[in-house]
């Protein structure tokens, strides 16, 4: 059975790439346009991967990641940042958010999914945060 990835952005190039680049490899991409569609669509899949936006309308992307880690049923789902922000102020705030990891933007198709496939090689352990 072919993993599944929810991706939470609401730019559409970056939606049709991530698409392409993990829908060429056997992955099921799952989008949603913003925090509140995740949530749900995150609660009512449990993915295996959520790809996360930092910078979405209406609820930003640590706002996000805080609701999907009140969830259990997510405890297993690593939860990993996209986003442009290059400071490492940010990156900790995505971390100290819920998520597991951060990946770049602008995507490189090189190493996208490598990345991808790292974090879904983590396991998240009970009780980390
Ligand atoms: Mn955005």
């Amino acid at each position: 059975m072919s993993q599944r990835v929810l991706y939470i952005e609401d730019n559409e190039q970056n939606l049709y790439l991530v698409r392409f680049l993990l829908e060429r490899h056997g992955y099921q991409v799952v989008d949603a346009l913003d925090g509140q569609a995740g949530i749900e669509l995150a609660a009512a899949l449990v993915p295996d991967l959520v790809l996360l936006d930092i910078q979405l309308p209406r609820m930003d992307g640590y706002a996000v990641a805080r609701k999907l880690r009140a969830n259990a049923a997510l405890e297993q789902t690593p939860i990993v940042a996209v986003t442009s922000y290059a400071m490492s102020g940010d990156r900790e705030k995505a971390l100290a958010a819920g998520c597991d990891g951060y990946i770049d933007k602008p995507i490189n198709p090189d190493t996208f999914l490598q990345q991808v496939e790292f974090h879904l090689s983590q396991p998240r352990k009970k009780n980390v945060r």
